[in-house]
């Protein structure tokens, strides 16, 4: 008979700080594994109530990432997403909030009958049950990795590190592995590097059962041998296992240096497992092309939380993959788009090879953005809008092109004579907020001769969305007779998704996001393109005229 499956689980903790990059650890440990062979799935566990960060300010929370199958998760999916390279479900982002909700709609229905229903054993009972849901299914994994949200010490964290305290005991040592990531940090005026908070956090972590295996020291600087030894004599982890996570210039480099310090062959053999060294040729090239690119090309970013990159993550990401098929640095000029509104496109955005407006919500910065898109749209400079940022150019075009000096969304005013962007006919008498726009994966139909159809050398696509609003059918006619492309829409060609202006080098703006399927190993066609518009653009702004055919000749030899 057959050998049951096993998977093994490995929960990655966090302490001393919040934002030392768990999220990238972990990702890092599941690619590294995955190029052992293995069969793995990252699942975040995050400790608030909401049910879903789709209602958090960006402020908060940073980006919301959303699937394929429309939930609203966590940015770090997206991390584990572009890591390895492959699509995950509601399933892989947890939180309190589901929960309890899962927990009182039993209650209620009166499944525990006679019982008091407690956070040990039901809420505990819940999230387990949600580790080894992967495992339960038909695609079971070799290895579940479970990232833990928060930082220990947290009191909204103490169930789910309860959670993985038992699963240890369930699912028996051998299976399980804790990996503790912590902060080193050096103190200047001592010249040091200090080990107590690594030591403190370890203890909080010992005092609720859990003894680590691994720890992942983030540093500025390597660690000394000395200091290696200190923080295994006092966290009781080997010193081979106490691994430095030190600043990198790029997050995929992480695995490597991962890698470096034998960190999956001690996975490996705590779990008992002899696989071949994990095949990393191809990462390795790819984070060579990042650290070493041929050129460098400025885009410029008009949104309106420029200050809170974390709220662009996946854009920021996408670029680096494009950059990447072009040989090229991306770097991000971001511009509020407040500045734009009071100071003018030209002050800001005048030495930029391209332009992009990222999708977002409320009223504040539109006119600022719509100002940003006249100003690619009229110098010819490569532009990319997303969601938001398409309806922007549909506003933009209405207003400059056809002539509708008062066109705007109904998305920020309900009186308007020319609603060129409305409400979707199935968001009408939508009350609550939670999860009710129109998310995740929808297919799209592109026409044949537009920039997007060449990008995506297919006629059929399918992407992820978030939002209400869409481009109103009314003034289709309206657009179209004054020259903007249709360039996709849904199959059944009630929803416009993708707008094109010709006569120019290339201005693509879509109702989805694009940036959340780019991956390292797999460019966004879209961002590709457009990097790679931007990297022409440039090239013309720097020949003179009657050199410009030549040059583009070799700029195309030169990318081909
Ligand atoms: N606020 C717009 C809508 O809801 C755009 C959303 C977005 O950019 N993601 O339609």
């Amino acid at each position: 008979m057959a050998e049951p499956h096993i998977t093994r689980y490995i929960f990655v903790t966090g302490g001393v700080v919040s934002a030392l990059g768990k999220g990238i650890a972990a990702s890092s440990i599941g690619l590294l594994l995955q190029k052992r062979g293995l069969k793995v799935t990252n699942m975040k566990f995050d400790p608030y109530l909401n049910v879903d960060p789709g209602t958090m300010n960006p402020f908060q929370h940073g980006e919301v990432f959303v699937l394929d199958d429309g939930s609203e998760t966590d940015l770090d999916l997206g991390h584990y997403e572009r890591f390895l390279n492959q699509s995950l479900d509601q399933g892989n982002n947890v939180t309190t909030g589901q929960v309890y909700n899962s927990i009182i709609t039993r209650e209620r229905r009166g499944d525990y009958l006679g019982a008091t229903v407690q956070v040990i054993p039901h809420v505990t009972e819940e999230l387990k049950s949600r580790m080894r849901a992967p495992a339960r299914s038909e695609d079971k994994p070799d290895v579940t990795i479970v990232e833990i949200g928060g930082t220990v010490g947290d009191i909204e964290s103490l169930p789910f590190l309860e959670a993985i305290r038992q699963m240890a005991l369930e699912e028996g040592q051998n299976n399980t592995l804790f990996i503790h990531l912590t902060l080193v940090p050096y103190i200047a005026t001592a010249g040091e590097f200090k080990t107590k908070p690594t030591q403190h956090s370890v203890r909080e972590l010992r005092g609720i059962g859990i003894q680590p295996h691994v720890l992942l020291c983030r540093s500025t600087s390597p660690l000394s041998d000395s200091i290696k030894q200190k923080i295994s004599l006092f966290c009781s982890v080997p010193t081979r296992s106490v691994i430095v996570a030190e600043d990198a210039s790029t997050i995929y480099d992480v695995p490597l240096r991962f890698h470096e310090q034998h960190l999956d062959q001690i996975v490996c053999e705590h779990f008992g497992m002899e696989l071949p060294e994990p095949d990393l040729i191809e990462w390795e090239k790819l984070v060579e092309r990042i650290k070493h690119p041929q050129r460098r090309v400025k885009i410029g970013i008009c949104g309106k939380y420029v200050k809170l990159r974390d709220a662009y993550k996946s854009i920021i990401e996408a670029f680096v993959h494009a950059g990447v098929s072009s040989d090229a640095q991306v770097d991000l000029i971001w511009v509020s788009s407040e500045d734009i509104k009071h100071g003018g496109a030209e002050k800001y955005l005048f030495d930029v090879d391209g332009l992009l407006i990222p999708g977002g919500f409320g009223e504040r910065g539109v006119e600022g953005k719509i100002e940003t898109i006249r100003y690619a749209r009229e110098n010819k400079i490569p532009f990319l809008g997303i969601c938001l940022g398409m309806h922007c150019a549909v506003i933009e075009f209405a207003r400059n092109v056809c002539g509708l000096e008062d066109a705007h969304s109904y998305e920020f005013y309900r009186d308007l004579k020319h609603a060129v962007i409305h409400l979707m006919a199935d968001q009408e008498g939508v009350t609550e907020l939670g999860g009710t726009m129109r998310l995740g994966a929808y297919p799209c139909i592109i026409k044949e001769g537009t920039h997007s159809r060449e990008a995506y050398g297919t006629s059929e696509i399918s992407e992820r969305h978030r939002h209400r609003f869409e481009l109103n059918n009314v003034y289709r006619e309206m657009l179209t007779d004054n020259g903007l492309v249709l360039a996709g829409t849904s199959p059944d060609d009630r929803l416009v998704e993708i707008v094109e202006v010709p006569d120019h080098p290339w201005f693509v703006a879509v109702q989805f996001h694009p940036e959340l399927k780019s991956r390292l190993i797999n460019p966004h066609p879209l961002f590709r393109e457009f990097v790679r518009a931007a990297v022409d653009f440039q090239t013309r702004k720097a020949v003179p005229a009657e050199k410009e055919d030549e040059s583009s000749d070799q700029l195309r030899k030169l990318n081909t």
